[in-house]
């Protein structure tokens, strides 16, 4: 008996070695490539579909850079293929090891005595994430109360912070989801600033005060807790949650695309059926712990929330429904009313010029997604999800000093936004 399970504990033992091993991108290049035509957008898509490149940004029209991971036996054929069919580009990072390992430099507390304090100039980790909602709650009982709405597949809790004054039970509600795509760190960072300023600017800033005093605000901070830690520990670019697919039977391939995992054209365009895919589906509608207790929670508040937002990043862009077809939705007058007010607040203090537009006409038509699922299925009208900074310089590996303008400018375009709320 023994040792016939001998080999199969060295193949599990084997397979754990190699998934906690770092990944390692030495070698790795990144181009920001600007499509100018049809023919140019169309290179870019034959390099996704036909090599499986992983394009950091959708291609979607010319003009816009778009940041192209290459593997290092791509890297000459790709840069001599777009000088051949003269097509614009850029490198952005010669070596992303280097600036996945600069970035961890940067990250580091800056003396030992900041080892637990939360940054909200840095990109933080997860416990301190954690800690820092805990002790915003415990400190703050009479504004801020936390709960746990779901746990994610590895079984940490899915935290929503609640933040108001005085009783809450017939407040209107606003809704706010960071982190499911586990390698946007700036979505995290601006979930964390944006509560903290929230609960500990209440009765000190008059616009949070009275904001807090209409509204109850229901903030996930990070939904998507497994892949965070693990873009931490293992993948700087791991995007989706940890599952393991009933399809995938071995495990290859862990995660879905939880934004792609709502019961809205579940598996429709623009997702994948592929467990190994960056857009995969799901096995089925909700299969995703992390899209089942955002799901939940919208429930449990129902027809009280009067706005939705699901912070991603990046691209710059601030969109409505519906992510599932180019058809504008029937109040799109009032979503485009409110969303304009929101990107010009969001200007106001860096410049920071975003778009304005529905998902499917702005970036691409994905489905399945938390917007087009709060916007349809749960008649929250008010709905959008935001692309933070930057447009496709430094895309995921947005710098130091652009983490806390991000933060403070996105507060500002959120917080204008539901103040236009009718
Ligand atoms: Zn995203």
């Amino acid at each position: 008996m023994m040792v016939s399970f001998r080999p199969c504990l060295l193949a599990l033992l084997a397979l754990a070695i190699v998934e906690a091993k770092h990944v390692d991108y030495s070698g790795h290049k990144v181009l920001s490539i600007t499509p100018k035509s049809e023919a140019d957008l169309e290179f870019l898509h034959k390099l996704r579909n036909d090599y499986s490149v992983d394009l950091w940004n959708e291609p979607r029209y010319s003009g816009v850079p778009v940041m192209t991971h290459l593997k290092p036996d791509l890297v000459n054929a790709v840069e001599q293929a777009l000088t051949e069919n003269k097509i614009d580009f850029d490198v952005a990072f010669h070596d992303l090891q280097t600036v996945i390992d600069s970035e961890k430099v940067m990250n580091a507390p800056s003396d030992a005595s900041q080892a637990d304090a939360f940054d909200f100039g840095k990109y933080n980790e997860y416990a301190k994430i954690e800690a820092l909602i805990q002790s915003l709650a415990a400190n703050n009982p009479s504004i801020a109360k936390l709960e746990t709405v779901g746990k994610s597949y590895e079984n940490r809790p899915i935290y929503n912070l609640r933040i108001t004054s005085g009783k809450s039970d017939n407040k209107p509600a606003i809704m706010m989801e960071c982190g499911v795509h586990a390698r946007e760190w700036s979505s995290v960072a601006t979930g964390a600033y944006l509560v903290n300023k929230l609960i500990t600017q209440y009765g000190k800033d008059p616009q949070v005060t009275k904001l807090v005093d209409t509204y109850e605000f229901n903030v996930i901070v990070e939904a998507n807790p497994d892949g965070y830690i693990y873009t931490w520990t293992t993948d700087r670019l791991w995007r989706k949650t940890r599952s393991r697919s009933s399809i995938d039977w071995l495990g290859v391939c862990r995660g879905a695309d939880a934004n792609r995992n709502f019961d809205i054209e579940h598996c429709g365009v623009g997702t994948s059926r592929k467990p190994c895919e960056e857009i995969y589906c799901g096995d089925r509608p909700f299969s995703e712990n992390e899209s089942r207790a955002i799901r939940d929670l919208m429930i449990s508040l129902g027809s009280r929330i009067k706005a939705y937002f699901s912070i991603h990043a990046y691209s710059q862009l601030w969109m409505t429904p519906y992510g599932t077809s180019k058809k504008l939705p029937p109040n799109y007058t009032e979503l485009s009313r409110v969303g304009q007010i929101g990107v010009a607040a969001l200007a106001k203090k860096y410049g920071t010029q975003y778009s304005l537009g529905s998902i499917a006409n702005i970036i691409y038509e994905a489905a399945g997604s938390s917007v087009d699922y709060a916007y349809v299925k749960q008649n929250i009208k008010i709905a959008y999800a935001l692309e933070l900074r930057d447009t496709g310089r430094h895309g995921f590996f947005l710098p130091q000093n652009q983490i806390l303008p991000t933060c403070e400018e996105t507060f500002d375009g959120l917080m204008a936004a539901v103040e236009a709320l009718q």
